[in-house]
């Protein structure tokens, strides 16, 4: 499938901007404190809001070197339990927030209850505009070329100052995924967000992140799929209670029932365990 590109105009990038080195050799800080994130089996979640989150990323993307953040839902926590790389990946994150409600859910019985859940999506409109608003360029990497498209066909629309370095969809090789990473660096991007599906956008962005130039990346599931129309979001209602899975499997029960029914119990058992472990004062780690 061939990549869609929008060419870079350089005075659409802030002025002054000079290129950075972000190479990750020095891995920065990570920017949650245990005092600010409560760890959900073994992965410290930021106790945020999404609009205190917002400030965060902003304080991220004013520093010279690359961030990313990643959002988790059961599953994914889940995965991270079974999958050390994803887990030192989400380890390594400037910042994690709660994609399901099932993971604020979880740290009411842990005792430390979540601020507020942060989804991807959320998250993703809510840099956009802010990108917009501060001149910040973005460049948006993932899902089918027809939904990669309609999104910036609709951010164009929705925001008409934003500044789009370019776009690709997220179906190629390793090989191409060389040329991508310099044609992201080429576009001097400020803000990179990978619509792969995880593990796959964690895994790229962590790979690749300190050779792009971007600031900030951040990993948004099927949230491309969902702004560009091609696949539609739960109602409100039902995100409010925390029942939008029930909503996706009802739509796709072939793909989701292995993630939602494999994937919620097991992540019941992971809490209940760590839960248990608490009230014995046991203090290592779940595995
Ligand atoms: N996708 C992609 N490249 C791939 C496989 C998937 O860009 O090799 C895209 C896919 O088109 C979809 C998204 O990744 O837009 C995955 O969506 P999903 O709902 O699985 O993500 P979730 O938020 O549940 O992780």
């Amino acid at each position: 499938m061939s990549g869609g590109g929008v060419e870079v105009a350089e005075e659409q990038r802030g002025a002054g901007a000079e290129e950075i080195d972000r190479s990750l050799s020095s891995a920065p800080p990570r920017l949650c404190s245990s005092a600010s994130s409560v760890t959900i089996a073994g992965i410290p979640v930021a106790n945020l809001t999404e609009n205190e989150t917002v400030a965060e990323i902003d304080r991220l993307i004013a520093d010279q070197r690359p961030h990313y953040a990643a959002v988790v839902n059961a599953g994914k926590i889940v995965a991270a339990n079974q999958d050390e790389r994803l887990k030192q990946i989400l380890l390594d994150a400037d910042l994690v927030t709660a994609d399901g409600m099932s993971v604020v859910w979880a740290s009411r019985v842990l005792g430390q209850p979540l601020k507020q859940r942060v989804t991807g999506i959320d998250l993703f409109e809510r840099l956009i505009a802010h990108a917009e608003q501060r001149g910040l360029s973005v460049y948006l990497l993932g899902a089918r070329e027809e939904s990669v498209r309609g999104v910036v066909e609709q951010f164009t629309k929705q925001y008409p100052s934003l500044q789009i370095a370019g776009y690709h969809n997220g179906y190629f090789t390793d090989s191409e995924s060389q040329s991508l990473v310099e044609s992201i660096r080429l576009s001097r991007a400020d803000l990179l967000f990978v619509a792969m599906g995880s593990p796959a956008q964690e895994y790229w962005i962590a790979s690749n992140i300190g050779h792009t130039g971007v600031r900030f990346a951040l990993g948004v599931g099927g949230s491309f799929d969902h702004v560009s129309g091609l696949a539609r979001r739960a109602p409100r209602w039902m995100q409010r209670i925390g029942f939008e899975w029930l909503y996706r499997f009802l739509r796709e029960p072939r793909r989701m029932w292995r993630r939602y029914l494999i994937g919620n119990s097991l992540f019941i058992l992971l809490i209940a365990r760590q839960r248990i472990g608490h009230s014995r004062g046991d203090t290592t780690a779940i595995r």
